[in-house]
């Protein structure tokens, strides 16, 4: 969220952040609401001190024995207390109209940001690593997963219908394998791991910009009023909501969790194999530091590094894409995305994502610091996946695949997959 004192002395920059980002939004409506409010708030603040200024003399002419002239005052009095009720309630409705409005206000966009209406926008920064040119016929993920009994997606379907798998033995493995060596990771580099609530309130997704817009992509348990997170930067981040917190140095937390998601107005895209699933595990980093743009590019830099070298640690061919103006969500200020060579697809396919937020969640969230002259101030936050499974089994299975069938397995996940070297399909 932006700060509206900032909304109305950047109008245009906000409306035009509207515009790139395809966020049906007029922002001279909501300055006109604001406005409106204002002046409503201040009648009310008017009627008031009327009121009480009246009320006072009221008392005054009744301790004078003036019952006569106290009666016309009371008639005032409670003339005006009827007129305040109705200018509350307008206000009240006015007050829902512009925090629902202010909620779809989009963050700005780095300067850096390409333009863009879609993904197919996005800018390539670098290529790193190798294509394989197979000189066989390279099965898909899904083929090999059937081949070596690791991957069963028709009875994922018959358990839980569309876009739902099981992994079985050593696919079960992998998946496990790939998540414990982001942990380990991102535990040498000073992050905390946290084990976090799956099932949040409302508020937690509203604050850290995932409500309104992306609600339809969220399933909710009625019963509880609570919803399934699609990611744990919901409660990674919420973890400090409404809080001060000490930030001499980022804070910078990861957290292993299931991320579930309705997909939504993605019917007939992707429905072969694994990419696009409703339940899947990923492991997120977070990073909370001080308002500064300087520190949050180096960040947001540390952030998709270390995703990086995960990647060149699973020996995956990868790019990097500056994400444009038209792919981004609502609340992100800058952002890349990583994406690894996928074979069946014979080309890259998005695996990460690292974003920059500056202090939109904060704000929402109320997360703030103090800085040297001691006054609160909110957050940035930054957030990318360090890993997303199984997705990234995609790449893994298909890029490491030979000739007779077997895949082999990259030397970082042999001490996670009990020194296993390669998976040799079953006779
Ligand atoms: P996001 O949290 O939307 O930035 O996504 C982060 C990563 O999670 C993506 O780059 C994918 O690797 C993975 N991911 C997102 N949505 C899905 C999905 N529906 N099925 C499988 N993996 C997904």
């Amino acid at each position: 969220m932006l700060d509206i004192r900032w909304i109305r002395e950047h109008e245009e920059m906000v409306q035009r952040a509207a515009e790139q980002k395809g966020i049906p939004l007029s922002v001279a409506d909501l300055l006109a609401l604001d406005q409106e409010r204002r002046l409503r708030l201040q009648e009310i603040e008017r009627l008031r001190q009327d009121r009480n200024k009246q009320s006072g003399h009221m008392k005054q002419l009744i301790q004078q024995g003036k019952q006569d002239d106290a009666e016309a005052i009371r008639a005032a009095v409670k003339q005006i207390n009827h007129t305040l009720a109705g200018l509350e309630d307008e206000l009240a409705r006015q007050e829902e109209a512009f925090q629902s409005l202010l909620l779809q206000v989009p963050n700005i966009v780095s300067p850096d940001t390409p333009f863009g209406r879609s993904d197919a926008d996005n800018v390539e920064i670098r290529r790193v690593g190798e294509t394989p040119c197979f000189g066989f016929q390279a099965l898909d993920h899904a083929a090999l997963g059937s081949l070596h009994r690791i991957i069963d997606m028709p009875r994922g379907v018959k358990t839980a219908g569309t876009r739902n798998y099981y992994l079985l033995g050593a696919g079960a493995l992998l998946h496990r394998a790939v998540q414990q060596l982001a942990v380990d990771l991102l535990l040498r580099k000073g992050f905390t791991l946290l084990e976090v609530p799956l099932l949040v309130r409302t508020d937690a997704l509203r604050n850290t910009g995932f409500f309104p817009t992306g609600q339809d992509q969220t399933y909710r348990v009625a019963e509880e009023d609570k919803w399934l997170v699609g990611t744990s930067e919901v409660p990674l981040v919420s973890y400090y909501s409404n809080e001060i917190v000490d930030l001499p140095q980022p804070i910078r937390l990861a957290a292993v969790s299931q991320c579930f998601r309705s997909e939504v107005g993605s019917a007939g895209k992707d429905v072969h194999g694994l990419y696009r699933v409703h339940q899947f595990a990923k492991v997120e980093q977070v990073i909370i530091c001080q308002a500064s743009l300087e520190l949050s590019e180096q960040l947001l830099q540390e952030l998709t590094a270390n995703a990086e070298e995960l990647l060149q640690r699973l020996e995956l061919s990868y790019r990097v894409m500056a994400v444009c103006t038209g792919d981004m969500s609502q609340k992100t200020y800058k952002q890349y995305d990583l994406e690894c060579w996928m074979p069946s697809r014979q080309a890259y396919g998005e695996t990460h994502s690292s974003s920059n937020l500056l202090d939109f969640q904060a704000r929402r969230s109320n997360i703030r610091y103090r800085d040297e002259q001691g006054r609160p101030v909110f957050c940035y936050t930054l957030n990318n996946t360090a890993v997303a499974s199984p997705r990234i089994l995609i790449p893994l299975l298909e890029n490491h695949q030979e000739e007779d069938g077997s895949i082999r397995i990259p030397e970082a996940l042999r001490p996670y997959m009990s020194g296993l070297e390669r998976l040799v399909p079953p006779k």
